[in-house]
């Protein structure tokens, strides 16, 4: 599915590449059923987890941030829907060849896999943005995480699509990537600020909305917990003293939502906004 938010001069896509189901119970240990009650569950009691993406256009021009997970890396993983998102853009009625860009939050293969479709870019006229922090760090490593980034990037490498960025940068007015390390060492968040509106693209900056009370419950993909819950901390709170909009991709679809403080905890309120 695919929401629409409307942001000053732009519109906002949020697209849902896929979503698997898992057992809570071993998400994080401290968390309750209290902690996962904006999510759905299915007969089994498991929890609906998503792969969120965005289209961002004024009309005349777009770009991504995101590509979702993709067909490719989820046929290993048995019951995932994946790679939805190709054809969610061309229910919009916009063409995969004027995306001029694609901004990554970062190289984990939920992001990026659906940059490619059956051997081909799914944007080809786009710049790839990554902050290059991101690639120094994964070219190299060996573990899964490293192997399933290399293999995704080195088409991209290949046929000269990347661009590397080392300082928060605008790429369309008021539509900026900014560092967000900690998740992973090179990740980016964008902001969108336009027409008086306020929204933050959060990339993985948070998996969970558990983590707007409890910023300091990483993750264990979360590549550097403490770093992560630092900034975690600090966007929450700027985003609680702004009244901005949230977005966030792995939240319950179509994540979008403020930081607000009720009886004097800081919480994540869901916005409902409706489909496309
Ligand atoms: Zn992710």
């Amino acid at each position: 599915m695919t929401w629409r938010l409307d942001c000053g001069d732009y519109d906002l896509f949020v697209i849902e590449d896929g979503y698997y189901w898992r057992d809570p119970s071993d998400y994080h240990p401290a968390a309750t059923d209290r902690d996962w009650r904006f999510h759905q569950r299915n007969d089994e009691g498991n929890v609906r987890l998503n792969f969120g993406c965005y289209l961002i256009t004024d009309g005349e021009r777009t770009l991504m941030v995101d590509a979702g997970i993709g067909k490719e890396v989820a046929r290993s993983q048995p019951g995932m829907v994946a790679g939805l998102m190709p054809q969610a853009v061309d229910s919009l009625g916009i063409s995969r060849e004027s995306v001029e860009t694609v901004i990554y939050s970062h190289m984990h293969y939920d992001h990026i896999g659906g940059s490619h479709e059956d051997g081909r870019i799914v944007f080809p006229n786009a710049r790839h943005v990554f902050h290059e922090r991101e690639w120094s760090f994964w070219k190299s490593a060996e573990t899964e995480f490293a192997k399933a980034a290399q293999n995704i990037m080195l088409p991209l490498l290949d046929q000269d699509r990347v661009d590397f960025i080392d300082r928060d940068t605008e790429f369309l007015p008021g539509v900026t990537a900014i560092e967000s390390f900690g998740h992973t060492p090179g990740h980016l968040s964008v902001t969108m600020l336009s027409g008086g509106t306020r929204t933050f693209i959060g990339g993985d900056v948070s998996n969970h909305p558990f983590q707007v009370e409890h910023p300091d419950w990483s993750l264990p993909v979360d590549n550097d917990p403490e770093a992560a819950a630092r900034t975690r901390h600090r966007i929450f709170e700027d985003l609680r003293a702004t009244g901005s909009s949230f977005v966030a991709g792995h939240y319950p679809m179509p994540g979008i939502g403020k930081i607000a403080t009720d009886d004097g905890v800081r919480v994540y309120q869901p916005k409902s906004v409706s489909a496309v």
